[in-house]
């Protein structure tokens, strides 16, 4: 069944910018993209949707927690991380199966309504996994383990990882997610990337997120040497006076990073972690707006944006992030790279990037992220504001592409922005 989707301004992300362009669906996936009058004519009986607006591929989210959606109370506690965390693990014993189904719904129906179209998802509860795959959303769903030395895994902790795996629901991608590498043991880390290694699967985990982790890996000391130690847990790094490493050095050295992994945060990150950050094909995903709720620090934007290391973004979930809007995320991290000093004129169309390809990259996904020939029919529309308006020459029929991603980030940043229609597979799932 084709529908053809045309908007004034067509942007494959993966290629210029298309005035009056359109896209061609064919069912679930992408069959031809170009000027709208040279699709019409090839197929002159096509039924039509035209939009008014900026048609853009579905964004995607490179790290978020959906269940934690009705967490949002704790996104104002206005508290350091360490105090915020034990506020979480507080708080979780308190929600039911349903309690985590009904988050996670909520928050897909955050995301999809705001543009976002694919995310990688941490699944803590494996429950929470229902709503997200009966959604029909791409991406990947990564099933945590956290808090685990190496007895409460060989205890159970490692057979419900493998029960979370294979008990999945079909139609969802799942993954692996060790938490942090000071809330899992150094051997289970390990056989948490045996596993997904195992199966072929994928691996996302927190990385270089706050000071305090980069104190536990390095000298084994600070306040989740003393959470981990108050909750009777064997951890090497305590046990060892820590690693003399940084986070992203200590995970290459047990052999965590490579480019089936990607790492959300990557705040605490020198060049040499970059370097190797870089080197090993891993992903940052970015979430500057929690960092900031957090009080966790500034990722050097900047610093990978000159260096060519390869990123993209989240919005991590609502117990951290003011929104699950990625465009609002993507706007926050622009802000950030022009403080940090970074003025290049290629900003706006990396952030973009950032928050379609890179995120895509992230996950390993080759089909989402752009409107390309034989991509997900995975597509966003946002409203035209003047200064999108301004990127095209009616008189010439063309666009400015490079005025356009400045378009949708400048909406964005003054909280002007609107998606007025979101498709998800070929299925219009949102329309403003
Ligand atoms: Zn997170």
């Amino acid at each position: 069944m084709l529908m053809l989707h045309s908007a004034p301004i067509v942007l494959p992300v993966s290629a210029e910018a298309i005035a009056d362009g359109a896209v061609l669906v064919d069912g679930d996936r992408i069959a031809a993209v170009g000027p709208r009058a040279d699709l019409a004519a090839a197929h002159p009986d096509v039924r039509e949707r035209a939009w008014a607006g900026v048609l853009t591929p579905g964004l995607v989210n490179a790290h978020a927690h959906l269940q934690y959606t009705d967490f949002e109370e704790l996104n104002s506690l206005d508290a350091p991380f360490p105090v915020w965390l034990g506020r979480m693990v507080a708080k979780r014993p308190t929600f039911t199966s349903q309690m985590w189904q009904e988050s996670t719904r909520r928050g897909l129906h955050l995301m999809l309504k705001s543009g976002t179209t694919a995310v990688a998802d941490i699944v803590t509860e494996p429950e929470a996994l229902v709503p997200t795959a009966r959604s029909g959303i791409a991406g990947i769903s990564y099933l945590e383990a956290v808090f685990e030395d190496a007895r409460s895994w060989s205890d159970g902790g490692r057979v419900r990882m493998l029960a979370a795996l294979d008990g999945a629901p079909g139609g969802r991608t799942v993954g692996v997610s060790p938490h942090t590498p000071y809330t899992i043991a150094t051997a289970v880390f390990a056989d948490c990337i045996a596993i997904a290694r195992e199966r072929g699967l994928r691996t996302h985990t927190h990385v270089a997120e706050s000071q305090a982790e980069v104190e536990y890996v390095w000298s084994g000391t600070g306040p989740f040497a003393q959470s981990m130690t108050e909750a009777g847990k064997a951890m090497e790094l305590v046990r060892d006076g820590g690693s003399g490493l940084s986070p992203a050095g200590y995970l290459d050295k047990i052999g965590a990073l490579g480019p089936d992994v990607h790492a959300a945060h990557c705040v605490h990150c020198d060049a040499e972690d970059r370097e190797l950050l870089r080197t090993r094909g891993v992903y940052a995903a970015l979430c500057v707006r929690s960092n900031r709720i957090l009080q966790a620090g500034e990722p050097p934007i900047a610093a990978y944006l000159r260096e060519g290391s390869p990123f993209a973004i989240g919005t991590d979930s609502l117990a951290s992030s003011p929104s699950l809007d990625l465009l609002e995320e993507a706007a926050a991290l622009r802000a950030l790279a022009r403080d940090q000093g970074y003025q290049a004129a290629d900003l706006d169309r990396r952030i973009v990037e950032a928050a379609t390809l890179g995120g895509a990259a992230a996950m390993g996904l080759g089909d989402v992220g752009r409107l390309a020939e034989g991509a997900r029919a995975d597509l966003a529309v946002f409203a035209l504001s003047e200064s999108a308006e301004a990127s095209m020459d009616a008189a010439l029929g063309t666009v400015d592409t490079d005025a356009v991603y400045a378009a949708l980030l400048d909406a964005a940043a003054a909280k002007k922005h609107r998606c007025i229609a979101t498709v998800l597979g070929g299925t219009i799932t949102h329309r403003a």
